[in-house]
């Protein structure tokens, strides 16, 4: 795609410039011929009121709902310090940002309070909350299959169009999946750009991994590109259960507090599709979700097989009876389950700063603490 991204801050007045795919209707940013978007260094509250209504928080401070002075529509307004991160989270939203389904970026400004620098980001405003919140409110409305597949093509959609650009997002969970609108109509879309990652940026080479755990092999072994876009798929194959019956695959089924065996079971891949409320669930959604929940990142399918499997295929032909997920929502444990899908996800993530090499002085290995005791070690 031969995205570029720089930036010019207030202190240095170097070039900035952030290469997009084409950006929604609604997008206002300044651009250049070339598409590049500029980030406003002048005051948000010149062209935004902002509210003190908190639309979320999440782990690096609040949205919150801001009114653009001009139109007097509303949007979400995310503030985070300028750091390096917080620069890499957001240029990779903008870049991805032209999509249907995924959270729109308006505008981004670099501003200053009480001498810290921050990034602002100004994005569409989602109304409708949480996916697996909106199924919960339905109440009697029966929830089919059909419905299941329509939703997980729309977050299929954004997930091909992140990895078509070399993008892995690395958190697709359920409260990074919002609507739009409130009610029945409304869109899905994808948010929280804070671990993605660009897949073809060269990793440092010959390096070993510390530890490994079921979801997690040495990127060496299946190239990053491939295995950071791995993690999007299990995420994928996660939602996929969950849409289906009402509970995630490892975690505690049935809203069951977590126990010690639950997490030997997300650890060995170990998981079921129970009786009653998978009985009516086709064999092709089950053999997808197989696909998806690979402990070998390699064996996992990519986004392009997932588009092309039978399942996602054949929307319209797939059953309508009512599924058992709304009524199982309503008795989950979603604090745990959240920790937990987090904790694997985090496990997932291989990033240069967390690629270290065991150097002998701090191995724990049995042999060599003998031998040192022994005193017949060279150091
Ligand atoms: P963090 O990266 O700090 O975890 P998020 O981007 O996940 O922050 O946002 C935190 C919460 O704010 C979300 O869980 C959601 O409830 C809310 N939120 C985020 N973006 C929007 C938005 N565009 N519109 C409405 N609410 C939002």
């Amino acid at each position: 795609m031969g995205n570029s991204f720089s930036f010019k801050t207030p202190k240095d007045k170097t070039t900035r410039k952030v290469t997009v795919v084409p950006p929604p209707k609604t997008d206002r940013r300044e651009r250049n011929s070339s598409g590049n978007m500029a980030f406003h260094s002048h005051p948000v509250t010149q062209d935004y009121r902002i509210s003190r209504n908190i639309l979320g928080v999440g782990i690096n401070g609040k949205v919150v709902e801001c009114e653009h002075r001009a139109s007097g529509e509303k949007y979400a307004l995310k503030v985070l310090r300028d750091v390096p991160k917080a620069r890499r989270e957001i240029e990779l939203h903008v870049a991805a940002s032209g999509h249907p389904h995924i959270v729109a970026v308006l505008d981004v400004y670099e501003n200053a309070y009480n001498e810290v620098q921050c990034l602002l980001v100004v994005m569409e405003k989602m109304e409708g909350g949480e996916l697996f919140s909106r199924i919960q409110e339905r109440g009697g409305t029966a929830f089919t299959e059909r419905e299941a597949a329509h939703i997980m093509r729309d977050i299929c959609g954004a997930v091909a169009h992140l990895h078509s650009m070399n993008i892995a997002h690395r958190d697709i969970k359920p409260e990074n999946l919002l609507y739009t609108e409130a009610g029945t109509r409304g869109q899905i879309k994808l948010t929280d750009f804070g671990f993605a990652k660009r897949t073809n940026e060269s990793e440092p080479q010959g390096l070993a991994t510390a530890c490994f755990t079921p979801y997690y092999c040495a990127p060496e072994v299946l190239g990053s590109e491939k295995y950071d876009k791995s993690c999007d798929l299990w995420s994928i194959g996660v939602v996929m259960y969950i849409l289906l019956c009402g509970y995630p695959p490892f975690f505690s089924a049935h809203g069951l507090p977590m126990s010690p065996g639950m997490k030997s079971r997300i650890k060995s891949g170990h998981y079921t599709f129970p009786s009653p409320e998978w009985d009516c669930v086709s064999q092709a959604a089950k053999d997808l979700i197989t696909k998806l929940l690979k402990t070998d990142p390699a064996e996992r399918y990519t986004i392009d097989q997932v588009m092309a499997h039978k399942w996602t295929q054949t929307l319209t032909r797939l059953p309508d009876t009512p599924l058992c997920t709304a009524f199982n929502l309503e008795k989950a444990e979603w604090p745990e389950m959240q920790d937990e899908m987090e904790k694997t996800l985090a496990s997932m993530r291989v990033d240069k700063e967390d690629i270290h090499i065991k150097s002998l002085a701090d191995s724990k290995n049995r042999l060599l603490e003998k031998r040192k005791a022994a005193g017949k070690t060279d150091h």
